[in-house]
């Protein structure tokens, strides 16, 4: 784990997030405005994104689903 700033993507609040090693993208809440936000670790650094504008690669609850129910059409 390491930790990054990162800038809540509603508010604008600086946001201290342990991101973990892999390259997986977490939830994560601001402190300021309480909103969740998704934080993605790329090679260049940390992009963090509404959890409405992500795209279902980045964020964590699509990706579960994609992976859970590949049969289900
Ligand atoms: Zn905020």
């Amino acid at each position: 784990m390491s930790a990054v700033n990162v800038n809540c993507p509603y508010c604008g609040e600086d946001v201290r997030i342990e991101q973990a090693d892999d390259y997986a993208p977490e939830f994560h809440n601001c402190r300021a405005c309480g909103r969740r936000f998704i934080a993605e670790r790329r090679a260049d650094g940390v992009a963090v994104m509404k959890e409405k504008e992500a795209p279902c690669l980045s964020n964590p609850e699509c990706r579960e689903i994609e992976t859970s129910a590949t049969c289900e059409e």
